[in-house]
């Protein structure tokens, strides 16, 4: 197919080439001059035309100077007669008509065109995933080949997920040695799926156990299987096995498994797509063809597990399922010190307080914050990294880089500043909620400001005093500025959502509200294709007035809580606008003098 293409294509270009310089020969004929009707009448009658060619009605004419002219008769007027009359030698000639094949030639360039474009935009489009000469073609996978010698990439790269370690350590063992285990007659999985959040290393885990095994690491996204025509994604599955086979024993790495693996009911955006059920049942066709002796075993990453399609997970196939959760305080401290070892680190960073400061950072999370420590290091000329360095590093993981160009005039300023006490305040007065970190006003990412709370400890679930806190931290912007401003502004927008978020799952979900009872109404998930809960209107109107009565509950707090303590607010709001930042310390500090 391939050299059909090119063939193709060469012999549209020769054949272009040839048209032009057809053409312009065509048209390469030397220069006339010119002359009008009358006045070649007049040269006719004077005697001044010594010989003419006719071709249809345009006359070249040959004056008695010796230079050619050239006039255009009308075809009304035949001048045959006067042209005999006055004896000027007369050629008549039939215009040239181009060949039939010229025609046809001409007729299909717009067609030849569009083909040429077509072909080089699927060319384009093959190329695009990178990869040689190999991703030519349609059908090719475009899979990314890491040899063993290439990957340095070890167990000892892992850090902080020690369980997931251990469940694939076996599969590593028979990779290494397969025949041990054919021996002792084990069946071993074909299919290995890593799910978890996004960032916590499921990539990397699988890197690791090709470099442990030192066997070849073919890697694909599964969002490369699904493209817009039909069949590519079911022919591309099957070259990626064909070439898994050939380097066998060997890993195929299938990064979000869920684009080509939804659950075939399910419509997802877009509606049924025929496409992406095609590459499916084509990978669960290779799946299932694997002989004993293939080695070669197929690792799948998602963080969708919930909305594969079971057929996936049956046995033969994705039958081994291995968690990789978001690390815990200790396993923070080793990845942060995993990745650490690539940079210098002065000697008074401590990485268990850091560890404890980052709760829900993912591993990608926290390699990130190294580097930008290890950047900002560089930037600001230091030997070493320091724990100042790696707060700012944190901050910008955590809330985006700021933006300090952003021009803010001096009223917005203050409201922001005012918002953001309100969040502290309320946060601070209320027992059981995360202590505040640091509130600032420097703008980042999206936000004007932000109050960052910071658990104390981890915590694996929330308890309705917890939550309900919660809504009352989140209202305390909104609450402060219409206590301090009487008016209130589009700054609350992010707030209100995760409000109207946390309350209603708090009733749908939780079971948290007396009224409705311990019953779920999950909403319908509209990409596994679940249809939203049943539930009688009664019911839908009986949680829209829990889920109202759960928020205004929580502004009546937080009214009551910025009313009664309004100086600190002013106080805070101050404080803001002059420093920018505040830390933890600084807002006890005047917590205490009003105390006093
Ligand atoms: P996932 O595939 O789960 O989205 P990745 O494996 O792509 O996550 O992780 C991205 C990067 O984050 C890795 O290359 C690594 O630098 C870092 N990382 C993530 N988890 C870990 C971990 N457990 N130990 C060390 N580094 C990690
Ligand atoms: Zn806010």
């Amino acid at each position: 197919m391939q050299h059909l293409y090119k063939n193709l294509s060469i012999w549209l270009i020769v054949a272009l080439a040839v048209l032009l310089l057809f053409n312009f020969l065509n048209q390469n004929t030397p220069d006339y001059h010119t002359v009008s009707y009358n006045a070649f009448l007049e040269k006719v009658n004077g005697g001044f035309v010594s010989e003419i060619n006719l071709t249809d009605n345009v006359a070249t004419w040959k004056g008695s100077d010796g230079t050619t002219y050239r006039s255009v008769i009308p075809p009304q007027m035949p001048i045959l007669d006067k042209l005999v009359q006055n004896n000027i030698a007369t050629y008549v000639e039939k215009k040239k008509e181009p060949s039939w094949l010229m025609k046809t030639i001409l007729q299909w360039i717009p067609f030849l065109a569009l083909i040429m474009v077509w072909l080089i935009y699927m060319r384009r489009n093959n190329n695009a995933g990178g990869g040689g000469p190999r991703a030519m073609a349609f059908g090719k996978s475009r899979a990314k080949l890491i040899d063993p010698e290439q990957s340095k990439i070890t167990l000892d790269d892992v850090a902080g997920i020690e369980e997931a370690k251990d469940e694939i350590t076996e599969i590593i063992d028979f990779l290494k040695n397969p025949e041990v285990f054919a021996e002792a007659g084990a069946r071993i999985p074909t299919g290995v799926l890593l799910y978890g959040e996004p960032g916590t290393g499921k990539t990397l885990l699988a890197k690791a156990i090709a470099g442990e095994a030192g066997v070849p690491f073919f890697s694909i996204s599964g969002s490369h299987f699904v493209e817009m025509y039909v069949g590519v994604g079911a022919s591309r599955v099957r070259d990626l096995f064909a070439e898994g086979k050939k380097k066998a024993p060997c890993i195929i790495f299938i990064d979000e498994i869920d684009a080509v693996g939804r659950h075939r009911s399910a419509g997802g955006p877009g509606g049924g797509n025929d496409e992406r059920e095609q590459t499916l049942n084509q990978l669960l066709v290779e799946m299932d063809g694997f002989e004993e002796n293939d080695h070669v075993i197929v690792i799948a990453a998602t963080n969708r597990q919930d909305i594969l399609d079971p057929a996936l997970l049956r046995p033969g196939r994705f039958d081994r399922q291995v968690m990789v959760p978001l690390p815990d305080v200790g396993g923070r401290e080793k990845i942060l010190q995993v990745h650490a070892k690539k940079t210098k680190i002065d000697a008074t960073v401590n990485w268990h307080t850091i560890a404890k400061g980052t709760p829900g950072f993912s591993g990608a999370q926290l390699e990130n914050m190294v580097n930008e420590a290890a950047l900002l290091m560089a930037r600001l000329k230091k030997p070493a990294i320091t724990m100042d360095i790696l707060e700012a590093a944190k901050d910008k993981v955590l809330m985006g880089a700021e933006r300090r160009s952003l021009i803010i005039t001096e009223q917005e300023k203050r409201i922001t500043a005012c918002h953001e006490a309100g969040h502290a305040l309320v946060a601070w007065m209320l027992p059981g909620t995360d202590p505040v970190h640091k509130v600032t006003i420097i703008p980042r990412g999206k936000a004007l400001g932000v109050t960052m709370q910071l658990p104390e400890e981890e915590r694996n679930s929330q308890d309705k005093t917890y939550l309900t806190n919660m809504l009352c931290v989140l209202l305390g912007g909104r609450v402060a500025e219409t206590v301090v401003f009487q008016e209130i502004t589009t700054g609350a927008a992010n707030d209100i959502e995760r409000v109207s978020d946390i309350a209603r799952r708090m009733v749908c979900e939780w079971g948290m509200s007396s009224t409705v009872g311990p019953l779920a109404f999950k909403a319908g998930d509209p990409l596994s294709g679940q249809p939203g809960q049943i539930m009688s209107d009664e019911t839908a109107l009986m949680i829209d007035k829990e889920v109202r009565a759960l928020v205004d509950s929580a502004q009546n707090t937080a009214t009551t809580i910025l009313t009664q303590h309004r100086q600190l607010l002013d106080e805070l709001t101050t404080a803001l606008m002059e420093k920018e930042t505040i830390s933890r310390d600084e807002i006890s500090h005047l917590v205490q003098q009003h105390q006093h």
